[in-house]
């Protein structure tokens, strides 16, 4: 029996998580949390004994002593659970993208000191682990990740100046939070992705290409240095990769219907970075490296919420972001309480930058 912590339990990738888990009998869930969600229900329908609604995850995870963490929070909230898997040697599936983006170099040496499995739930990582499964690293030439391009592909700036909320929010193939969402449509997600594609595969970003494959249908790809390429290929179904991560090393059946590659059309687009500028700036933090790709996530975090709640035009989230990374200093984070204080400034600049609307 592999006992699950479920961490964002009541989010969209936390009820798919729920529905893999509840089709195999050896999987159980030892807890979950939320944060304001109530989760007495779920709790009672699974059997579930440890529940927390808010509050320090780290006490919740100890009390429960999983066997694996399934971190499906949202944001830098995630990273005490996956700081703490990472460090105690417990195998970490995670979809909380923002965690390894934030931590970054401070998640690494987590990892290596507690040696357990970190294996990726995001699909386009989740797409490459797999290409990887096996290879020598040293036989890797590059390795491309794919984007939808979002619901405004295609658009110039001049049609993004009063695009709504509800506008963002419909994602032409992904099923999200409303979080990743925005992020998907201003191409921060991809920029989210990048960093945590350099730190989960250990190469530099100018060996990771982003192109748009509008389809959803090509999750990653890896080239190898003989010129050979392998590609993940598959619906757009986070069933699957969840799925993959809590039964890896297994390969279980999922309800999604093998893929059908008559009448499917593929092509792919260098991203407009014009446009969607926050993939640039992504990378730019990225490579810069110490707490610029945490100042990154934090300011884009503050500049999501400020857009959901009718306070910034579409446009503005990159430029906030872009004018909070120009006021925080990137020093590298030497522990969690420099990485907190990091997020903190970062948050600061952001709001600072923020007008009224
Ligand atoms: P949702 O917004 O749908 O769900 C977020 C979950 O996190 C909710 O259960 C929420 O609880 C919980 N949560 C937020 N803050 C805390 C906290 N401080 N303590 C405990 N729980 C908390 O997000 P998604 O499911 O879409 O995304 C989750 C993560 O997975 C994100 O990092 C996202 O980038 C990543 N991801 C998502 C994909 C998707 O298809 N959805 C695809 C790939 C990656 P509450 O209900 O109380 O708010
Ligand atoms: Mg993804």
């Amino acid at each position: 029996m592999k006992r699950i912590a479920l961490l964002g339990a009541t989010g969209s990738i936390g009820r798919q998580a729920l529905e893999v888990v509840a089709a195999h009998p050896d999987l159980a869930l030892c807890a979950l949390a939320s944060a304001t969600s109530p989760l007495d229900e779920l709790a009672a329908a699974h059997e579930v004994q440890e529940v927390q609604v808010g509050g320090d995850l780290v006490e919740l995870l100890e009390r429960a002593e999983p066997d694996l963490v399934l971190n499906a929070v949202v944001g830098f909230a995630g990273v005490p659970g996956t700081l703490w898997a990472l460090d105690s040697g417990v195998d970490l599936a995670l979809a909380n993208k923002e965690s390894l983006v934030a931590a970054g170099e401070l998640a690494l040496a987590a990892w290596s000191r507690g040696g357990a499995r970190l294996l990726p739930v995001d699909s386009e990582h989740s797409a490459v682990f797999q290409c990887l499964e096996g290879r020598a690293r040293d036989s890797v030439h590059s390795l491309v990740l794919t984007a939808s391009g979002g619901p405004f592909r295609g658009r110039t700036r001049e049609q993004l100046e009063h695009v709504s909320v509800d506008d963002a929010l419909a994602h032409p193939t992904w099923s999200m939070g409303p979080k990743n969402t925005v992020d998907s449509a201003t191409l921060a997600n991809k920029g989210l992705e990048l960093i945590e594609a350099h730190y989960l595969f250990g190469l530099p970003y100018e060996a990771i290409e982003i192109v748009v494959e509008p389809t959803s249908t090509v999750h990653g790809v890896v080239r190898f240095r003989d010129g050979a390429a392998l590609a993940h290929v598959g619906f757009p179904d986070m069933r699957v990769p969840i799925s993959y991560a809590l039964t890896y090393p297994e390969r279980r059946p999922t309800p999604v219907p093998p893929l059908d590659l008559v009448g499917l059309t593929l092509a792919f687009d260098p991203p407009d970075v014009d446009t969607f500028p926050l993939l640039s700036v992504a990378r730019e933090a990225g490579e810069r490296g110490g707490t610029y790709p945490c100042a990154f996530n934090a300011a884009n975090e503050v500049a999501v919420t400020a857009f959901l709640a009718g306070r910034l035009p579409f446009l503005a989230i990159a430029e906030l972001v872009a004018r909070a990374l120009g006021e925080v200093d990137g020093a590298p984070a030497r522990d969690f309480e420099d990485l907190v204080a990091a997020d903190a400034a970062a948050r600061r600049a952001a709001e600072g930058a923020l007008q009224p609307a």
